[in-house]
C-alpha cells in the first residue's frame, strides 16, 4: 500500500492551500480531489473580497490560479473520491474505489455543497427549471422570470448574477432584511430587475416536466400563492460534505467538522480546513487561511510523532 507523509483531501482553496504550503515545506505531500480542482469557487462568477484581486478575480480564474501556484511547488494531485478514513495504529488509511492510500497525517478540505430545502417538487425539478447555480444555469434564462430563495451573500450575489439574463428576479427570503453582508445587500436593493418578497416562505415547485411556479407563503398573512416563474434558484446555505466521515472526527450538530485553533479534529493527526469546518465565516480567505495552518500543525505533529 502507498504510504504518504500528508494526504490532503479536496482542491478547494482550503485543500489547494494546504497543498501549496506543503509543497514549498518539501513535505512528502498527496492532494487527492474527486473532480476538478476549485471546489466551490468554479461556480461563483466574480469573486469580490480577495485581497490584492482589486478588480475582482473570477472564480473560474481564481481556482486556476490556486491549482496552478501549487503546482509550480511541486505538489501531486490524483484524481480519487476518498470514500473512507480510519486509523490504523500511527497511520491513517483512506479508502477510494482505485484502492488504499496509507497517510501519517491527514488534512481534510472536503468542502460543502448548496442545501436543498426538502420542498415538494424539488427534487423532481432539478435539472429542469430548479438549480442551484446561477452562475452555471443563469444564461438559460434570458428575458425570462426567475425566483431565487435565500438571503446570504450567495443569494445576493446570485440574484443580482441573474439580472443579467433575466428580465424579472424575485428574491424570496424568510426575513425583513437581508443576511447579506451590506455591499451586496445595496446592491440587491438598488437593482431595478430584483423584486425582494420579504417574510416570504416557499412550500413547493410546482410545474409538470418544468418549472411553472414557486408556492409562496406570506408569512406576515399567512396567505398562499403561485408565483409563476421559469426557473427557481435555491440559496439556503451549504451542506458539508462530511457523510463519509461520520463516527470518524467530532462533528457540529450540521455535520461540519470541528477542530481546534490548530485545525486539529478528534483523530490524532487528521486536521480541517475549510467550509466543511465549523465555524463563524465561510469566505474563501478563511479557507486560505486554515489550509496553511493546517499545514503548519500537520508537520509539527510529523515532527512529533513519526520521526
Ligand atoms: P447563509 O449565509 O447560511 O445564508 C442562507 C440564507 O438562506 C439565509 O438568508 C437564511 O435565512 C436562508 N434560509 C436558510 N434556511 C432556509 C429555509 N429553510 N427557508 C428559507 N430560507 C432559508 O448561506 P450562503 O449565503 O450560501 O453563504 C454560505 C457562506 O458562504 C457564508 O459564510 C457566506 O458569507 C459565504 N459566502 C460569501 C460570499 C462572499 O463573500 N462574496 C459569497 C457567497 C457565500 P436567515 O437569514 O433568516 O437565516
Amino acid at each position: 500500500m502507498e504510504t504518504r507523509d500528508l494526504v490532503i483531501v479536496g482542491a478547494g482553496p482550503a485543500g489547494l492551500t494546504a497543498g501549496l504550503y506543503a509543497a514549498r515545506a518539501r513535505m512528502d505531500v498527496l492532494l487527492l480531489e474527486k473532480l476538478s480542482p476549485g471546489g466551490q469557487v468554479l461556480t461563483t462568477d466574480m469573486v469580490e473580497n480577495w485581497p490584492g484581486a482589486v478588480d475582482g478575480i473570477t472564480g473560474f480564474e481564481l481556482a486556476d490560479r490556486m491549482r496552478d501556484h501549487a503546482l509550480k511547488f511541486g505538489l501531486e494531485i490524483q484524481m480519487h473520491e476518498v470514500t473512507k478514513l480510519h486509523a490504523d495504529g500511527k497511520y491513517k488509511v483512506l479508502d477510494s474505489p482505485d484502492g488504499e492510500i496509507r497517510a501519517k497525517a491527514v488534512i481534510l478540505a472536503v468542502g460543502a455543497q448548496p442545501r436543498k430545502l426538502g420542498m415538494p417538487g424539488e427534487d423532481t425539478l432539478t435539472g429542469k427549471g430548479v438549480s442551484y447555480c446561477g452562475t452555471c444555469d443563469g444564461p438559460f434564462y434570458r428575458d425570462q422570470v426567475v425566483v431565487a430563495i435565500g438571503g446570504g451573500d450567495t443569494a445576493a450575489e446570485e440574484a443580482v448574477f441573474l439580472t443579467r439574463f433575466a428580465k424579472k428576479v424575485y428574491l424570496v427570503h424568510r426575513r425583513d432584511e437581508l443576511r447579506a453582508a451590506g455591499v451586496l445587500a445595496e446592491r440587491v436593493l438598488q437593482n431595478d430587475k430584483i423584486e425582494v418578497l420579504w417574510s416570504h416562505v416557499p412550500l413547493a415547485v410546482v410545474g409538470e416536466g418544468g418549472v411553472e411556479a414557486v408556492r409562496l407563503k406570506n408569512l406576515k398573512t399567512d396567505e398562499e400563492f403561485d408565483l409563476a416563474t421559469d426557473g427557481a434558484f435555491v440559496f439556503v446555505g451549504t451542506v458539508p460534505n462530511t457523510e463519509f466521515l461520520r463516527d470518524v472526527v467530532d462533528m457540529d450538530q450540521q455535520g461540519f467538522i470541528v477542530h481546534d485553533r490548530n485545525q486539529q479534529t478528534s483523530l490524532d493527526g487528521v486536521f480541517s480546513a475549510g467550509d466543511c469546518c465549523s465555524k463563524l465565516l465561510r469566505q474563501i480567505v478563511v479557507a486560505a487561511g486554515e489550509g496553511a495552518v493546517a499545514t503548519y500543525a500537520a508537520q509539527k505533529y510529523l515532527e512529533d510523532h513519526h520521526e
